[in-house]
């Protein structure tokens, strides 16, 4: 990136949003759909109330979809042809290029100019580069995830060398990459080749007033669940996020029949790795007390954090986590593994506990605290609630903004 014209004194920045492989829009809580679509559907938003002229390009999912959708007054999500709609996260990679130049025909058409370009996920970043050295604009890149972060992070995870060396390549071409927490710095500082690239630390938010504490019994009834101690999972069903050692903590719970474990996510039809935790759920004698609900619109989730006495997400690696400040921002207290930005925003002891070890006795030894005792479960999710309050999307839209006019001074 060379000299950057200036938008006219007074104008709206207009901002290109890339977030290639997974749609804003679309429906949360699949494989490939979770907290960074939240994410840049809520900064596209926020952004827009600020002033900001936002354009988020994504790949067309569904044909049956509209073109374009707006996301607020001043955001449109716009799907752009590239590849088979129903291609694999590894067959992507092919599409990127066909992708950018779908962008650059409709920049084309609207006669648009963007004054900068925020990728997410790798794949946006190898979208976003091309597009800003034609353009001449500044480059922002948010990874979400890392190859090399997961890699670390669970043996077996599959992240293709290639990834990671796209990576290495987006993060010395930005102009600024922007991350959720410290830990996710650090990481990026310690596993990749970082020459002079500014790395932002801003955590994203929560959206409080959908997210609120509201009566168990009353969450309960609304969604026909017995009221029975109810433990909550919520989030994309894969083996990084440790459900294997949630069924088995489960099982060595005390009172197994007064218990029901909720797990919200998925694609009941599609998900082999539903089939697999159902048989370990079997294997465990636990099927009877165990729901796979599939995935929930995030409009529901409050009734189901509200619904439950404990929300637990025992994953091998989290970049951040939003599904646990959601559940805290419900006054619902959490039961985490003690990893990555997980450790960003909960207080162990305070807001819920976090967990050293991924094995399921000090998983089943800190369900058993909360559930066995009513006023801890209060007094920690009162200070959850508050310290949910104090992360909000406009805080980051608002960051990420003075970030951009940074760059574009
Ligand atoms: N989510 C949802 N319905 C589901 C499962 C998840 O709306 O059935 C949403 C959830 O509210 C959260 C996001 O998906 O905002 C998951 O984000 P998180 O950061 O926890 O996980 P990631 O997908 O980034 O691993």
């Amino acid at each position: 990136m060379s000299t950057v014209p200036k938008p006219d004194e007074g104008a709206a920045i207009r901002v290109a949003l890339i977030c290639f492989h997974s749609c804003p829009v679309g429906r949360l809580g699949d494989t490939k759909t979770g907290g960074m679509n939240v994410y840049v559907r809520q900064l596209a938003r926020e952004l827009a109330s600020i002033g900001c002229q936002v354009d988020v390009f994504t790949r067309t999912h569904d044909p049956d979809e509209p073109r374009i959708v707006p996301v607020g007054d001043g955001a449109r999500v716009v799907h752009l042809e590239a590849g088979p709609a129903d291609s694999t996260l590894d067959d992507l990679h092919s599409y990127t290029s066909a992708f950018a130049d779908a962008v650059i025909r409709f920049q084309q058409d609207e006669g648009v100019e963007y004054d900068l370009i925020h990728s997410h996920y790798w794949l946006s970043g190898v979208v976003a580069t091309r597009l800003a050295g034609r353009w001449n604009i500044p480059h922002i890149a948010t990874f979400h995830t890392l190859a090399r972060t997961k890699q670390r992070a669970r043996a077996g995870e599959q992240e293709s060398v290639r990834r990671a060396h796209a990576e290495q390549q987006i993060i010395s071409s930005a102009d600024s990459v922007v991350v959720s927490t410290q830990i996710e710095k650090d990481d990026i500082t310690k596993l990749y080749q970082v020459n002079g690239t500014p790395i932002e630390v801003i955590p994203p938010g929560v959206d409080t007033a959908m997210f609120q504490p509201a009566d168990t019994r009353a969450s309960r009834q609304h969604l026909g669940l017995p009221e029975k101690r109810t433990i909550l999972y919520v989030g994309r069903i894969e083996p990084l996020k440790g459900l294997d050692i949630l069924l088995k903590a489960v099982a060595l719970l005390n009172d197994r029949t007064g218990t029901r474990l909720l797990i919200v996510g998925g694609s009941l039809e599609k998900d082999a790795e539903i089939d697999r935790l159902k048989t370990l759920a079997d294997d465990l004698d636990i099927s009877d007390i165990v729901d796979f609900t599939g995935s929930i619109s995030q409009q529901q989730l409050p009734a189901y954090y509200n619904a439950a006495d404990v929300f637990v997400l025992p994953s091998w690696y989290e970049s951040f986590g939003l599904v646990a400040l959601e559940a805290m921002s419900c006054g619902t207290p959490v039961v985490v593994s003690r990893v990555g930005g997980l450790t960003s925003f909960i207080e162990h002891g305070k807001t819920g506990y976090l967990v050293p070890w991924r094995c399921p006795d000090a998983f089943a030894r800190s369900l058993e605290t909360l559930l066995e005792n009513p006023a801890l479960r209060q007094a920690m999710g009162g200070a959850a609630r508050n310290r949910a309050k104090g992360m909000s999307w406009a805080a980051m839209a608002n960051r990420i903004l003075a970030c951009y006019n940074h760059l574009t001074d």
